[in-house]
């Protein structure tokens, strides 16, 4: 031992110091395969971007008309041509005069690039005749040149009898009826974002494998007896899907279970109207390879393409932020690399692990791509 241990204690066995949970950035020493996916290989339709959101959010209830436009059509096309997006669904767009101001700022400007969902508007929730006021509106939606209809956890987790006050309301809550056959008959496809990740049921704790996300937002935790269980959640869900079976369902972010893709088969087998989208769950996809393919393989009609990407808002440039996030979702579709970041960002957002692609053949991606959508958009390409 000489001097120099003393300068440098990190090469002292024993010395070394408890270290931060923020800090710890481990580096792969893994010499694996690294493809660069630029671009998809097949046209993609991206059915979950956020170009607009409700300025006017209370108790977790988005009220008004008013909107916050992220990105211009003008920014967003270069992305999408670099990386080889046919269109870009903003699948929060709003209604009323908000939703019109979408769909001219950039489905009427730019034809064939963009689309549009509307959102349901609760203001009038209490009032005795709102099943009919909401069956109306998704028809003025579908004037207004609305796609669909989107729902937010909203439904289930935060709106209540009152709006922001009361008991929550239930999703198969009768009142809702008229919406959903609305959208059948009006062949508009209801994408409905129900629960959330399993992990915000439970204590944030050190066990909670979403530790870290869950830090950085608090308001995130469904844990305590102040909200439904998950599994209560899903089958209220479940209970809407059988009641409605005209109406085509599109269950956001894998059904909103893909830590449990067991769970997620069962009701796509018991449910021919719903669809599921993969927006914001590469992670957990790609956290269980096999099964996920085995998945894909079984469910090739049902699976839509989506990112969930808002295009500002993010720590990284928007552009470069988009480019990464696309070619990270192109890489878990088209490759076996293996042990792979699920997002552009230093430390995983969602929990901290990573991801293998699942390698699918050009048939499955090519449905998964884009011609599931259009399938079920009535989308002409
Ligand atoms: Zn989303």
């Amino acid at each position: 031992m000489g001097s120099n241990s003393k300068s440098s204690p990190i090469e002292t066995p024993g010395a070394w110091k408890p270290l931060d949970l923020s800090e710890f950035q481990p580096l792969s020493m893994l010499e694996v395969k690294n493809t660069r996916v630029e671009r998809s290989r097949y046209p993609v339709i991206d059915m979950h971007a956020h170009m607009s959101f409700s300025a006017k959010v209370v108790n977790g209830v988005h009220l008004g008309e008013e909107r916050q436009f992220f990105g211009t059509p003008e920014e967003l096309i270069p992305v999408m041509d670099r990386k080889n997006i046919r269109m870009l669904n903003n699948l929060t767009a709003g209604f009323g005069s908000a939703l019109d101001d979408a769909i001219a700022r950039y489905d009427k400007a730019f034809p064939g690039r963009f689309f549009a969902f509307a959102e349901p508007c609760f203001n009038r929730f209490p009032e005795p005749g709102y099943p009919q006021i909401q069956a109306d509106a998704v028809a003025q939606a579908k004037q207004s040149g609305a796609k669909g209809i989107k729902l937010l956890k909203t439904l289930g987790l935060y709106l209540r009898e009152n709006i922001t006050t009361g008991d929550l309301v239930k999703i198969d809550d009768p009142r809702f009826d008229p919406m959903w056959e609305a959208c059948a008959s009006l062949e508009m496809p209801v994408a409905i974002h129900v629960s959330d990740p399993v992990a915000f049921y439970l204590p944030v704790d050190r066990f909670n494998e979403r530790y870290e996300e869950l830090s950085n937002h608090p308001d995130w935790s469904f844990h305590g007896p102040a909200f439904p269980a998950n599994a209560e959640l899903l089958a209220a869900r479940d209970r809407v899907f059988a009641r409605h079976p005209q109406t085509q369902f599109i269950a956001l972010h894998v059904g909103n279970f893909s830590e449990n893709l067991a769970s997620v088969s069962a009701s796509l087998d018991r449910y021919p109207n719903m669809s599921v989208d993969i927006a914001a769950r590469i992670s957990e996809l790609g956290r269980q390879p096999r099964a996920a393919r085995a998945f894909f393989e079984k469910y090739q009609d049902r699976i839509l393409f989506g990112t969930d990407a808002i295009p500002h808002g993010h720590e990284f440039p928007q552009q470069l932020f988009c480019d990464q996030l696309y070619e990270i979702y192109y890489r878990f579709l088209e490759t076996d690399d293996e042990y792979f970041d699920y997002a552009p960002a230093k430390v995983p957002p969602q929990g901290r692990w990573q991801i293998s692609g699942i390698n699918l053949p050009d048939s499955i991606l090519k449905k998964v791509y884009y011609e599931n959508a259009a399938r079920i958009m009535h989308l002409e390409l």
